[in-house]
Order: C-alpha cells, then structure tokens, then sequence
C-alpha cells in the first residue's frame, strides 16, 4: 500500500491525534498509516521505515511554511505544527511519493494505475525504431 493511501485510510479508522503517535483511541497521520497496514504499536518505526524507505530518505519543502525536511518529518509537521487534517496530508503525500514506490519483496504488485485505473508498469514510452534513428 503506498504511503499517502495508508495515511488516508487510517484516517477513517480513527481520530486524529497530535505530538503522538497514537493514543488509546486516536491516532496522528503516521499513526494512522500504521494503523491502516497492521502495524503493531511496537514495531511501527522499523515498519514504517521499510515499507516506505524513500519517506525517510527525500528531502521536500513543506507545503505550508516551505521550509526544507525529510518527508517523514514534513508528515509529521504538517500533522502537529500546522494541524493538516490527515486526509489532506495524505492527498498532499500522493503528489510527492514515487509511482515506483513498493515495499521490497513485493514486486509482482503492478507499478501504478493510469488515470482508467488501469494496472500498467512505467515501461509504456514506445522504444524509438532503428530506422527512424538512422537516416
Ligand atoms: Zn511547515
């Protein structure tokens, strides 16, 4: 499950929280990815970090204040600092993240879907024919 879909799907199984990850009952946009893909509350950094590595490699602006951190940090940011509802980190997420983005081992998962919602892999840009390269 990709990083923005998990964080909106977690929203609608909780409230929010905030400077948390989760509470008893309520959970902040990292929770509520966590949440959405099974984590157990003990293990949810390691888990996060493998399942979506480029969050916690990939420097962004944040949207709001444009200043500059790892997207992992700039979820959790927009989250407590400027209390983003998690639904519109999550649309925010899914402008960002890479269409490639796949946990390891999950590799026979198609690579992204098309505007049709068609399942393609991002190998679609027709190879250029030799001869029209060769004149
Ligand atoms: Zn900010």
């Amino acid at each position: 499950m990709r990083l923005s879909e998990a964080i909106r799907l977690g929203a609608m199984m909780s409230p929010q929280a905030f400077r948390t990850l989760f509470t008893r009952d309520r959970a902040c946009a990292w929770g509520a990815a966590m949440l959405a893909v099974g984590a157990t509350r003990e293990r949810t950094a390691g888990s996060a970090r493998s399942r979506w590595p480029w969050a916690f490699t990939v420097s962004v602006n944040c949207p709001s204040c444009r200043r500059s951190r790892l997207v992992c940090e700039v979820i959790a940011h927009l989250n407590d600092d400027h209390r983003w509802a998690r639904e519109k980190i999550g649309a925010w997420g899914a402008g960002i993240e890479p269409t490639d983005a796949r946990p390891l081992g999950d590799v026979s998962k198609p690579a992204w879907r098309d505007d049709d919602d068609r399942v393609g892999r991002p190998s679609r840009v027709p190879l250029l024919r030799a001869d029209q390269v060769i004149k």
